[in-house]
């Protein structure tokens, strides 16, 4: 069977699916790679889903033309958020100008997309889900809103705003504002999955799940807003290990094509690794904000954060996504080499 991009490098966007008018496109998916897989049968070769795939042609990065660090002004923002809380004020800047917003939730046991009803439920969105979200069927609904001529904020992984920018087209660009995080890497969710399960979880019995508290990196069950470590204790997370470690990606994230410092956004949102700013300030969170586009910068200034002047180079040197993918792990036999003989 024929795949719509280079076998195992798939970043599983699927804008592919969306594209395909004749249903001939299914994602294979397990902990190593995912693969989209055109049924021949079905196929008209009319080669839509070739060129939408953003593994095939990534939309042009550019570099920033500004950078800050800054946090949330509202200290229950920045305390609830994965970094500086910069992504909520981001949403609810752009709901308060009218504007539809996009992203991942969690809920009912899938990490998957959909528009924020105002205003947003915060807890539900804060937080880095370190794991692969799902897009499917997004592509539709935002296309289907700018057509409308709404304004459309998207906040993703660089290969999701990859997507969602080839398959809504260069027509919607003062439209479509679009957010992506500084990704180290993610998991297929059946590693998160097969974790839980050693705990006797379901992702479903989860009222809702944490991936870190700030500088702790660890996967939490959240509940009245309280957070419970899964992995028993005294015993390592060893999601979180793996994760941290760059161990548990699938394959696509080794060769990641947004990796860099130019990016397919208009605005960027990571950890401010490296910042001078006194320790009291970095453990309650610290957001580094790059904006790619003068639309995006506009969109920053309007937000209710506090922004301080950041060192490119230092936040570069300091947040390797930022300069490559993480790299694939040596085979376990070159972890634990066999002795040589004699010794
Ligand atoms: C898989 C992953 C890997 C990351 N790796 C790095 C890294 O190496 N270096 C670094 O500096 N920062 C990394 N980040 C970004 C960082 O963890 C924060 O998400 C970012 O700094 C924004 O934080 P915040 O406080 O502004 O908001 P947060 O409260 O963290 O923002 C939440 C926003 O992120 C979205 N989101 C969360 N998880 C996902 C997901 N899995 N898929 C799509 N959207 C999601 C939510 O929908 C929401 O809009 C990563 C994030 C993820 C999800």
């Amino acid at each position: 069977m024929g795949t719509v991009c280079e076998r195992n490098l798939c970043d599983g966007c699927k804008a592919c699916l969306s594209v395909c008018t004749k249903g001939a496109i299914t994602i294979e998916e397990n902990m190593e790679a995912f693969n989209a897989l055109i049924e021949e049968a079905l196929c008209v070769k009319c080669n839509q889903c070739r060129k939408t795939c953003q593994r095939n042609r990534s939309p042009k990065a550019v570099k920033p033309i500004q950078w800050y660090q800054g946090w949330a002004c509202e200290d229950e923002v920045r305390a609830r958020s994965a970094s500086g809380g910069a992504a909520s004020a981001l949403i609810h800047t752009f709901q308060s100008m009218g504007g539809a917003v996009c992203c991942c939730v969690f809920e009912e046991g899938h990490f998957g997309f959909r528009f924020l009803n105002p205003p947003f439920d915060m807890k539900r969105v804060a937080g880095s889900k370190y794991v692969k979200s799902d897009p499917q069927g997004i592509y539709e609904a935002i296309e289907k809103k700018l057509k409308l001529g709404e304004k459309v904020l998207f906040i993703g992984l660089p290969c999701q705003v990859a997507a969602v920018k080839n398959y809504c087209g260069a027509e919607y660009t003062d439209k479509l504002y679009t957010v992506d995080l500084i990704c180290h890497g993610t998991p297929s969710v059946r590693t998160l999955e097969l974790f839980l399960q050693q705990y006797g979880i379901k992702p479903d019995d989860l009222e809702d799940i944490k991936f870190r508290k700030k500088a702790r990196f660890q996967v939490f069950e959240e509940q009245n807003d309280s957070y419970k470590r899964i992995a028993k204790s005294g015993v390592q997370d060893c999601y979180m290990t793996a994760f941290l470690n760059g161990l548990s990606y699938t394959e696509n994230c080794y060769h990641c094509n947004y990796a860099k410092l130019e990016r397919v956004s208009d605005i960027t949102l990571g950890d401010s690794w490296g910042s001078r700013l006194p320790q009291e300030e970095m453990m309650k969170g610290i957001s580094l904000i790059l904006c790619q586009t003068t639309k995006g910068l506009d969109l920053v200034h309007r937000c209710a954060l506090k922004l301080e002047p950041v060192n490119l180079e230092t936040a570069v040197r300091s947040n390797s996504q930022l300069r490559a993918p993480a790299p694939k792990p040596p085979p376990a036999g070159q972890i634990f080499p066999e002795p040589a003989p004699g010794t």
